[in-house]
């Protein structure tokens, strides 16, 4: 093969994306917001810019911005991470991800992924040679098995990856999943990456729980956030990672080379936009009544509603409505109703077909209700 991702594919959020612009579908596939930022917050970024704060950022991001992360960790889930030393800004989840991943995986390496599983996982720890061990969580409450999941690990084991509250299935781990967690890695030496990039967005009075609040946990992890699901600017591409300073050490001698550092201005007015709390500290609120319009806009039709306990997607079974693989039945959805999925099984290496498609209620109301009125006609 030409490269070490010849068998890979474009993603399915830009190929849903690229299908709905086509057919002026409303885009309720890749995860994204199309309502504004907070004025005051490109207000903040503009006024950085014309200070002239311009060039390179520090390797490991603004210490004001570090600062204001290490405070909103502590505030959130009590545990402490040293700004300087343990807090690494990064170029979104993603680049988080990909770095800590490359940071700890060598060849033949074991890797254990949860499916559905976020699409990077998978190819990111192929890129570096590691093996993917796979548990498969299934519709409709996508729980985890843990006695399951013990028989997956070995000598090999280098990495567990946690997606916590989980995309697609918007299920989020509870205390007993942690605690088995915490079982099956104490005394080994087992690293964590615990991507919890939607860690604000939990609903129902639930409580988002960080590894970081486990000191057992803690100390193996890396926790992977993103600013751009915080403020709703994902195209600004900013997240972070935080770690204790024996592996933020390491994964900063792979960043340095990878990006190196990322945006300045956007950096220092996210450090001045987090100082307000109250900037995001009704995130779930604000997130929940759209989960709520798209709950009770679809549950008089023939979808089923699987639960959704966090994040920005609902996922819907449709095998009411049809007997198609979810990927015919995402682009029939796309092209005939007008309005654009994403498909799980694009979530499973086995492309598991369980008849469940993942709709983005990160949106204005008003989109939300056109895509409803099209999905009730069906
Ligand atoms: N996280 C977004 C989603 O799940 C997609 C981001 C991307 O397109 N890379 O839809």
């Amino acid at each position: 093969p030409l490269s070490k991702l010849s068998n890979v594919g474009t993603t399915i959020f830009s190929q849903m994306t690229q299908l709905a612009n086509e057919n002026q579908a409303i885009n309720l596939s890749q995860g994204f917001p199309d309502f504004p930022a907070d004025p005051e917050l490109l207000s903040l970024v503009d006024q950085y810019i014309k200070k002239g704060f311009n060039q390179y950022a520090p390797m490991g991001g603004m210490l004001p911005l570090k600062e204001e992360i290490a405070k909103k960790i502590e505030k959130s889930h009590q545990a402490v991470y040293h700004p300087d030393t343990e807090i690494t800004v990064t170029a979104g989840g993603t680049q988080a991800i990909f770095t800590a991943i490359g940071t700890l995986v060598k060849d033949g390496d074991e890797v254990i992924i949860f499916e559905p599983a976020y699409d990077c996982y998978e190819p990111t720890v192929e890129l570096f040679g590691g093996i993917v061990k796979r548990f498969k969580m299934t519709a409709p409450d996508y729980s985890i098995d843990w006695n399951e999941v013990k028989k997956l690990v070995s000598d090999k084991t280098k990495l567990i990856i946690l997606n916590n509250p989980n995309n697609p299935a918007g299920k989020i781990l509870n205390e007993k999943d942690l605690q088995e967690l915490i079982s099956i890695v104490r005394g080994t030496s087992i690293f964590i990456l615990s991507d919890e990039v939607y860690e604000n967005i939990v609903f129902d009075g639930r409580q988002h729980l960080s590894v970081c609040k486990y000191p057992e946990l803690k100390e193996r992890s890396f926790l992977v956030a993103s600013f751009g699901k915080l403020f709703h600017v994902t195209g600004w591409k900013i997240g972070y990672c935080a770690a204790p300073k024996n592996l933020t050490d390491e994964f900063r001698k792979v960043h340095q080379f990878n990006v190196f550092s990322v945006n300045t201005p956007i950096q220092l007015a996210f450090a001045d936009y987090m100082r307000n709390e109250e900037n995001y500290l009704n995130l779930s609120q604000f997130f929940q009544q759209k989960r709520d319009l798209i709950r009770n806009g679809l549950s008089g039709t023939s979808f089923e509603l699987l639960d959704c306990e966090g994040t920005y997607f609902q996922a819907v079974k449709y095998d009411k409505i049809s007997d198609k693989k979810d990927i015919d039945f995402a682009h029939e959805l796309t092209i005939n109703h007008k309005v654009a999925t994403v498909p799980f099984s694009s979530f499973y290496k086995d492309k598991l077909n369980e008849n469940v498609i993942r709709l983005c209620f990160a949106k204005k109301d008003e989109t939300l209700e056109k895509a409803l009125e099209n999905l009730s006609k069906i």
